[in-house]
């Protein structure tokens, strides 16, 4: 399923209609910020751990260049072949080539952001490759031919229900909504393709530059099986993912799995430091990393917004967002969604095809509170915001609203009366019924203005506080 963020407007409008999709959505994320405040509240050091991590973030993003030549000499010495793409073209041509070199006809992958950006699996199915996803949510949503909803849980958007439909359909099995039966049946399924496949793609959570090693983080064994089955293993990694030496890795693993599943732990860290030697009968014979910048050096190259690049992929802020909470992640178009895709779609896309992702935020900062490495998103956005404004893609009924403002600002009287009317307006309505603002409450609950109007509150509040405090 092709989707684009420049059609964001149109697929919050669909979201906002679908009311299984938005059950489905609130029950997930509320589930998920519960299991993360209690996991957060028995780690009294937590906000330590956000201004470490943030601090060693900003040191390996501020000497990118160095921590990454570091980490390419090491991962040669370790006997790792590295590759550099700029773009989605280049890092595609060099997959095929190696592909079509080492003769691999069957690829299984683990869950990855990153290849999700290079629209990987479509374009190597195009290529006669059997490419098959082996998390289990990335497994639904590839069976669905769509793309993630969620940074960490793909198939958060559809029920229990919607996946034995989809088995039934797919996979010609029996219908269940049983958890663990949906779990048995496609575990049947993906555990001869580990066994067959010539290849194994993973992402990576975090590269270390001092080792030439990375890792990846994972629930169900799936990235443990792809890493280790296949006879070759290629990583596809954003080059912000490094950390300066494994000292650092602790702060982030014991940050990412609260923030990511509620968990104290995840349940598998798997290490790749190089192809398996000879004395042991498990591995991949061959280990590639592919290093892929596709705008991350123009992100980086702006010091007011590169350090939305710290992020760690953890979904925290999604979660939490009263926007992601009401429509999902397919209304943001792209494979990055929520506040921080909000941030990260028209730095990847540039500001014509991106120009709604930095308005979709109420800029309630809640994101920020929640962000295990301290992005201040709602600031970021802002400033996205005013580029959007500055390139002359701002929507017209915004520009026509700020107008209409600015002129009331500079006329006085008229910005009373036009204060006060609506308010009087509404006194000829019947009962409790709202004022009428067609368009804008069709899909919102719009209250009752307050008849005394806001000044007037005001003055009186400031009265009051003299009053008291003489
Ligand atoms: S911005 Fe922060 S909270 Fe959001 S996904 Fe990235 S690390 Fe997690």
């Amino acid at each position: 399923m092709e989707m684009t963020p420049s059609k964001t407007k149109q697929y919050i409008k669909e979201a906002l209609k679908d009311d299984h999709l938005r059950t489905a959505v609130d029950k997930a994320t509320q589930t998920a910020l519960h299991k993360r405040e209690d996991k957060v509240d028995q780690i009294p050091y937590w906000e330590d751990l956000r201004f470490k991590a943030y601090a060693v973030k900003q040191d390996v993003i501020e000497h990118l260049d160095q921590y990454l030549e570091e980490f390419e000499k090491n991962c040669k010495q370790n006997g790792i072949h590295v590759h550099w793409a700029a773009d989605t073209e280049e890092a595609q041509k060099i997959i095929f080539d190696l592909v079509k070199e080492k003769n691999v006809k069957t690829i299984v992958k683990s869950k990855s952001l990153t290849t999700e950006e290079i629209h990987l699996n479509k374009f190597l199915i195009d290529k006669g490759i059997e490419t098959l996803e082996t998390d289990l949510g990335e497994y639904i949503v590839q069976l669905m031919d769509q793309i993630p909803s969620h940074l960490t849980a793909p198939a958060l958007h559809l029920t229990r229900q919607d996946i034995g439909k989809l088995f039934q359909e797919k996979l010609g099995a029996d219908y269940t909504e049983d958890p663990e039966e949906l779990l048995q049946i496609a575990r049947k399924k993906l555990r001869q393709k580990f066994l067959a496949a010539d290849m194994g793609i993973s992402g990576v959570n975090f590269a270390i530059a001092d080792s030439g090693s990375f890792c990846v983080v994972e629930n169900e064994a799936n990235a443990h099986l792809t890493v280790s089955l296949p006879r070759i293993h290629l990583a596809v990694m954003g080059i912000e993912k490094l950390l300066p030496d494994k000292g650092a890795l602790p702060v982030f693993l014991k940050l990412l799995a609260p923030s990511a599943t509620g968990q104290k732990a995840t349940s598998y860290v798997n290490f790749i430091g190089g192809p398996s030697s000879e004395k042991y009968n498990e591995g991949p014979k061959e280990v590639h990393i592919l290093l892929l910048d596709n705008s991350r050096s123009k992100i980086l190259a702006d010091s007011r917004l590169r350090e939305t690049l710290f992020c760690i992929r953890c979904g925290a802020c999604l979660n939490i967002c009263p926007v992601y909470q009401q429509v999902g992640g397919h209304a943001y178009g792209w494979v990055y969604m929520g506040p921080i895709g909000s941030t990260l779609i028209p730095q990847y896309l540039g500001l014509v095809e991106g120009k709604y992702a930095p308005f979709a935020s109420s800029l309630c900062g809640a994101c920020y509170e929640v962000c295990p490495v301290r992005i201040n998103i709602p600031h970021h956005l802002l400033k996205l915001r005013n580029k959007v404004v500055e390139a002359g893609q701002s929507m017209k009924g915004e520009k026509m609203g700020i107008a209409v403002w600015a002129f009331l600002a500079k006329h006085p009287m008229l910005y009373r009366f036009a204060t006060w009317f609506p308010a009087q307006l509404q006194k000829l309505l019947p009962g409790e019924m709202a004022f009428p603002a067609p368009g804008y409450a069709k899909e919102r609950a719009i209250g009752r203005f307050d008849p005394k109007g806001f000044r007037k509150k005001l003055f009186k509040l400031e009265k009051d506080s003299k009053k008291s405090s003489e």
